[in-house]
């Protein structure tokens, strides 16, 4: 009998990494998630507690840890700026001691390493919008750099053991991605915007709203993932969707899918907060054969029933 692949997922409790576990899962893998839950949830990975291809393992990535896998998907790190900015020191340490451990272990163990990076080694980019060859433009002492130079040093230890050991390692850029499973409260746009119109309260525009994003639904950005791990290319590669909008854009689309009366109120621009993102995805169309399927608007009506069910019908949690 073919023996199934063995997986870790850091992060795997948490948005992307519960949804990337499904997918494991329901290909017939053998998955370890590995979370400390700072901000994930077990309820996320509810359905897999009692298959035996599953385990679950409370740990933080910060301490070493041994274990025979095949494949690590290292997703472990806060990733709303709400939640990275609570404890900026953490988020270096989960960052830089977190990948350092995990790269360790994957090269102990020959596993092919998979790194959840992201658009903000872009930072405030004065290239737009961002292909993978431009080197960015990050505050090396702003509120945001614990995350955006957090991701940048991961992205060279990656490559570091790569060259040095020959590790197999994939590095996805991922864009602002959104979905079902995010947290309600944990301060991210697209949550922020969907749970006010939900509970009747006026959307929260920061500065004009004039700034720009593009938001890739997750179950595109998990595709994504899958078929960067199963190509041979290293990347560093980005994933998302090209389509941007104004954050005045997205607001008065979740206002026109909820309640077109609610009114929007301006609240100071946070530091740093940067003026434009979008990726160029040129690469991944040609190396992965893969781009976004699912509009805005069809991933912010899945968007809005899971969080219409998460606040008003859900039970108490299990966990
Ligand atoms: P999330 O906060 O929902 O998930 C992160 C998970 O990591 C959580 O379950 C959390 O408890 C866990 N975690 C945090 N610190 C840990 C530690 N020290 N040890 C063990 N577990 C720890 O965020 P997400 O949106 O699912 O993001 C997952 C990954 O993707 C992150 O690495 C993030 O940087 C990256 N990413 C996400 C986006 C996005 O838009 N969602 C964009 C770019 C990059
Ligand atoms: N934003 C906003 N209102 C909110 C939350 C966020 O206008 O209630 C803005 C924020 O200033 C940023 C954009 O939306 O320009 C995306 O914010 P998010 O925290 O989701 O992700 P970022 O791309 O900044 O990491």
């Amino acid at each position: 009998m073919p023996t199934a692949l063995r997986n870790l997922v850091t992060g795997g409790a948490g948005f992307l990494g519960s949804h990337l576990v499904d997918r494991l899962m329901e290909a017939g893998e053998e998955v370890i998630s590995l979370d400390n839950y700072y901000t994930g949830r077990k309820k996320n990975l509810i359905k897999w507690i009692t298959n035996p291809r599953f385990e679950l393992i409370r740990h933080d990535v910060t301490e070493p840890i041994q274990l025979e896998v095949d494949r690590i998907w290292h997703l472990a790190c806060p990733a709303s700026p709400v939640s990275y900015q609570y404890n900026p020191i953490k988020t270096s340490k989960t960052s830089f001691l977190g990948t350092y451990n995990m790269l360790g272990l994957a090269r102990r163990v020959k596993a092919r390493f998979l790194l959840a990076s992201t658009s903000e080694v872009y930072g405030n980019p004065e290239v737009h919008p961002q292909p993978e060859s431009y080197r960015g433009c990050v505050s090396t002492t702003g509120v945001r750099s614990c995350y955006d130079e957090g991701k940048r040093i991961a992205e060279s230890l990656c490559f570091d053991y790569y060259r040095m050991h020959g590790l197999d390692i994939r590095v996805a850029r991922i864009f602002n991605t959104y979905g079902p499973r995010m947290v309600p409260d944990d301060g991210r746009v697209i949550s922020n915007f969907v749970v006010q119109a939900l509970n009747n309260s006026s959307i929260t525009l920061y500065g004009e709203g004039k700034q720009i994003r593009s938001f890739c639904y997750v179950d595109d950005l998990v595709e994504g993932l899958i078929r960067l791990m199963n190509s041979s290319q290293p990347g560093p590669i980005n994933l998302g969707n090209p389509r941007q909008s104004s954050i005045r854009q997205l607001a008065e689309l979740v206002r026109s899918k909820i309640n077109p009366k609610l009114d929007f109120v301006s609240k100071s621009l946070p530091q740093d907060d940067p003026l434009q993102r979008q990726p160029v995805i040129d690469l991944a169309i040609k190396e992965l054969n893969w781009e976004p399927k699912i509009s805005l608007e069809e991933g912010l009506d899945k968007t809005i029933e899971f969080f219409q069910d998460e606040l008003f019908n859900s039970k108490a949690d299990v966990f």
